[in-house]
């Protein structure tokens, strides 16, 4: 449902919470967030609204990049098992997921086969667990391959514990927005939890990847040719 990534030189923690809050008029069952700190993720979920999650986070929730999660249901019930972020088993790869993968099944059933513990029963895990099988020599290259598998919908914001300086993003068909700030680059599925902090924006046109960073970000399609393109301005918060 809803998506909001940071990274930069502030603590991501309460940038993507406030974020969060800012998309609640959208509706949604429960909340989550992954923050990066020196090569670890730690990840917090919570069922029920985003001050349910504040409340549950652990006070040393450091650390300047990070992604977070509104979810609205749609494969398996609004449980903290089910809600995003989800991560691969090893925890290297941490992700968040608007949208319906409408072949996680089979997909599921090959990872089952071949070993790999679910905790959840989303179409979004299969995707975590997906990218960390991948032996790719870049994280973009990872998500890449795995996308091309995906039939349905996404938008993806994906943290990788051997990549800390940089999310990867990739949709179709479910809006991402980034957001170039002072302080940083900020990453949203709505306008509404960007203006805050940049009115600078490029929005992801479908089939679009994004690698973004502290200090900028770059966007590129499926055959891997670049599309990065100044961002444009919108009008500030009124
Ligand atoms: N299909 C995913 C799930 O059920 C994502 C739902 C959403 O867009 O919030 O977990």
């Amino acid at each position: 449902c809803g998506i909001v990534a940071y990274i930069g030189d502030q603590q991501a923690a309460p940038i993507i919470l406030d974020g969060l809050t800012r998309l609640e008029y959208r509706g949604y069952d429960s909340a989550g967030i992954a923050v990066s700190e020196k090569k670890t993720v730690r990840v917090a979920r919570a069922v029920g609204r985003v001050r349910h999650l504040r409340q549950a986070l652990p006070k040393k929730f450091t650390g300047t990049s990070g992604i977070g999660h509104t979810r609205w249901a749609t494969h398996g019930p609004a449980t903290e098992e089910n809600a995003h972020p989800h991560s691969s088993a090893d925890g290297r790869i941490s992700l968040v997921h608007n949208g319906i993968i409408d072949n996680a099944a089979e997909l599921k059933a090959e990872l089952v086969a071949a070993g790999v513990p679910f905790t959840s029963a989303t179409d979004t895990e299969v995707v975590a667990h997906l990218i960390a099988a991948v032996t790719a020599p870049t994280l973009e290259q990872a998500v890449l391959e795995v996308t091309k598998k995906l039939e349905g919908t996404y938008g993806l914001a994906v943290l990788d514990t051997e990549h800390p300086d940089r999310i990867v993003l990739a949709r179709s068909g479910s809006p991402l927005i980034i957001g170039v700030g002072k302080n940083g680059t900020h990453v949203a599925s709505d306008i509404a939890a960007l203006t805050p902090h940049t009115t600078s924006v490029v929005h992801l046109e479908d089939g679009e990847l994004a690698t973004v960073t502290a200090s900028g970000f770059t966007t590129f399609t499926h055959d891997q040719s670049d599309t990065s393109r100044p961002p444009t301005e919108v009008p500030a918060e009124s």
